[in-house]
Formats: structure tokens, sequence, C-alpha cells
């Protein structure tokens, strides 16, 4: 298939980066380049998606890759995985051969081995410059979810209507399910039966995730709903505002450095740093050169759920440094590349069942979990799903619509993805922000 005709199909089936990213798939392999990633390393504690597509849609993620291969021109493609998941790593092997085009990069179970750029280093050993993108030194990566969605937007013509998610935590039945996106956390959690009174949901990984109430929408990027106790510390630190975070830093950060010592930006090489910018938050410094680094976190969580003794906040105190900074117009001015990771950076990696401990999570994991079908009888379908401008609603209220119906466009020369109808019925009510269809009786 041509180039061109890939690039149109993923964009009318209205593909984003399903790991989280959000970006629109159809502008990221628009680039020639040499390698091309399948990301299957799936790192939150808790979330175990990626690894059932794996077992069960070998074939497809494979067809879907060979599609990205062919749009990207890429010599080399690999599928990066957890070396633990050994079931998926025999269905790859036995797909692909032993000379295949691609290869199979196994991984430790370390978090944050599903981020980008330990992606890119753990499989090609270049490490992604500061304030850059894995296209800079020369690869896509693709999450394994989005791929299949590649290899039915092309071989089957159909659009994101789905999305596959775990739904964990303090539950008596947890699972996964592929579910109409638009549907509501109240009725996913239903389905797993809460086994506690006083609790609150996490929308993504007990890292990464984002406190959401009952009635948020899943989205193309969302990977879970975890249930946990809602005095647990991924609520209180996100709950503590700026002011607090910086009373307590203020008080008790005692430039322990274990915070950097994990930092997994650190490992690799970049300027960041983060019990520096701890120790100058509090001083009226108009350096801004001391809180510029901020702007290389990923905001993923290690310093503040892991590693902080004291029970400090980094993350978040960078990103409201790097935001303030954004505010002022001040730009990320840290670019270097060609580095080096850490001599110690391979005894440095937090153990995945280690850090599960840490966050007190570990007694939710299992081993496998059953798939179930959650079906709603109405969708609430967010128009911004993705990295860009929100979609441009193309239906009006009391129309009926089919499941994989086109309701939203991309505005014209801006960066966004379509939105599809996720069931058939009528739809109830449009905004600038999402459309609500209530099932009808249209198949
Ligand atoms: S780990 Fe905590 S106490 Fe130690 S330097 Fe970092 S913020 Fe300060
Ligand atoms: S959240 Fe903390 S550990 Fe993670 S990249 Fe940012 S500073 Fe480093």
């Amino acid at each position: 298939m041509q180039k061109s005709k890939i690039i149109e199909k993923v964009r009318e089936a209205g593909i984003v980066g399903a790991g989280g990213g959000g970006f629109p798939t159809h502008v990221k392999i628009q680039a020639e380049v040499k390698t091309v990633i399948a990301n299957g390393a799936e790192c939150e504690p808790l979330l175990s998606t990626d690894k059932y597509l794996m077992e069960n849609n070998a074939g497809d993620i494979i067809k879907g890759l060979r599609y990205i291969k062919q749009c990207a021109g890429a010599q080399e493609v690999y599928i990066a995985l957890k070396r633990k998941y050994e079931k998926a790593v025999k269905e790859f092997k036995l797909i692909i051969g032993e000379t295949s085009d691609i290869k199979l990069a196994l991984l430790d179970n370390y978090y944050p081995a599903g981020d980008e750029f330990d992606v890119v280093y753990n499989v090609t050993g270049k490490i992604i410059p500061e304030g850059g993108l894995p296209l800079d030194v020369g690869c896509v990566v693709i999450n394994v979810n989005t791929l299949l969605n590649v290899k039915r937007a092309l071989d089957d013509s159909s659009p994101v209507t789905d999305r596959w998610i775990t739904v964990s935590g303090e539950v008596e039945k947890p699972y996964i399910a592929s579910v109409p996106i638009g549907i509501s956390a109240s009725e996913l959690i239903k389905e797993a039966c809460v086994k506690i009174k006083d609790y609150r949901l996490l929308a993504g990984g007990p890292m990464m995730g984002v406190p959401v109430e009952e009635n948020y929408r899943v989205t193309k990027t969302c990977s879970g709903i975890i249930v946990l106790p809602e005095n647990h510390s991924a609520f209180i630190k996100q709950d503590m505002t700026l002011r607090a975070h910086k009373k307590r830093g203020k008080s008790i950060c005692d430039q322990c450095f274990d915070c950097t010592i994990v930092c997994p930006r650190n490992l690799l090489g970049h300027s960041l740093e983060p019990h520096r910018i701890m120790r100058n938050l509090f001083i009226a410094d108009e350096n801004i050169s001391v809180y510029t680094p901020s702007f290389l976190c990923s905001q993923c969580g290690l310093c503040n759920m892991f590693a902080c003794p004291m029970d400090l906040s980094p993350r978040n105190l960078l990103k409201e440094t790097s935001d303030a900074l954004s505010r002022r117009g001040v730009k990320n001015p840290h670019k270097k590349r060609n580095l080096k990771p850490h001599p110690e950076r391979e005894y440095r990696k937090v153990n995945a069942s280690r850090l599960s401990a840490r966050i007190g999570v570990d007694k939710y994991e299992k081993e496998e979990l059953p798939v179930k079908s959650v079906l709603p009888g109405a969708v609430r379908i967010n128009l911004s799903q993705h990295a860009g401008t929100a979609a441009l609603p193309v239906v009006k209220e009391g129309d009926s619509v089919k499941r994989g119906q086109l309701i939203g466009e991309i505005p014209r020369g801006k960066l966004g993805a379509r939105v599809h109808s996720s069931i058939s019925g009528k739809v109830k009510k449009v905004t600038s922000g999402y459309i609500e269809i209530n099932k009808g009786e249209n198949k």
C-alpha cells in the first residue's frame, strides 16, 4: 500500500497514541525513519491490557507494525516488551520466526521501562536529546494497542470506537475489557464490585494516573480505572496545594539526593537533578537557569512516590515550576545531544515489583485477569482526546448515529484527530467539548 494511502486511512480512523500521549498517529508516521519500535513495555503497576493484547493479538499487532514499517521506510523493526511476558514472547516468536525482519527486544521488569526515552535507549543504545523526540535519533515508537488500531483501520476500514482498559484495585472482580469510548467510570467499577466504602478513582495507573470522579468518561488514551482507598498517597500528594508542597519541602528536604539517584532522565544523562531544584525553590533567585531543568521532567513520579524518604513531592513542584516558567514566556533552553547514560544506571533502575510494594498496590496484582464485556446505555464522547485542537462536531442533537460514524472532524489546517460514535443511538447533546449519545435500536 502507498505511504499516502496508509496515512490517509489512519487519519480517517481517528487513531492517536494509545499509550497515553494521544499524539495523532497520522502525523507521527509521516516521517521517514531508520527504526520503528512497537512499545509493549507497559510499566505502570496493575495495568495489564497491553500484555493481554500481545498474548492474544500478536498477529494483528505485527500486521499493524508492518504497515508502519512500510510507511516510514524503516530498515529496522523491533517489538519491545518485558522478558517476563513469556506467553507474549512465545506468540511473537511463533509468528515472526527466526529470520524475520522484526526483532524482539526483551526488557527488564523495571519502572518506567515503557517511557519512550527508556525504550529507545534500551532497544537502540541511542539517547533522545534533552527536550527531544524519538525522531531526533531516527526512531518512531508506537504502542501495541495503537498498532492494533492501525491494522483494523487499514484492513477493515474500522475507526477507533473502543478502548482496551484494566479495571483493578480495591475491587472483588478486577478485569480487562474493550469498552466503548465515552463509557462512564461508574459503570466500569460497578462491574468490578468495589470492596470498600471510602474510595477514589484514578484514570491510568497508580504512578501517573489522574484522580477522577465517577462521571469520568473513558477516552482513547485511558489505559485503566484504578480504585484505591481515599487516603492513598496517590491522592494525598496530588490534592496538596503548591503552597503546602513548598512549605513541607522547605521544612524537611534534607538534600539526601535520593530523588536524583532514581530519576530516569538523570540516568540517561539529561541535566535534571530534582534535589537541586528542591534546594533552590525557596530562594528568591532571578537566575532562572536553576529552575529550567524542570522542563526535562517526564512526571514519572519515581521521586515522590518511591524515592523521597521525607515523603515530599519533587514531581509536583517541578510541574508547577515548569508551568510558571512557561507562563512567563520562558522556553526549555536545554538541548544537549550526544548524551551518555549514568555509569550506575543499570543498578539504579527501580524494580517494578518493589515499586508496587512500596506504593501499596502489590496486594491487587494478579497474573491473569478475566476479560469482560461492559455495554453502556449512553456515552459521552470528548472531542479533545488527543494532542492538538478539539474536533468540531458534525452531528446535531436528535440525529441518529451508527457505531463507527464520524461525529467530530479535525478543524481545517490544525493538528488533531477525528472522533467517531462508539455506539449506535440518538445524539442527546452536543457541546464544543463533548457529544452525548443514548443507545438506540440501530445496530
Ligand atoms: S529525596 Fe526528598 S528529601 Fe531527599 S533531596 Fe529529594 S526531595 Fe529532598
Ligand atoms: S518525576 Fe521525578 S523522577 Fe520522574 S523524571 Fe521527573 S524529576 Fe525525575
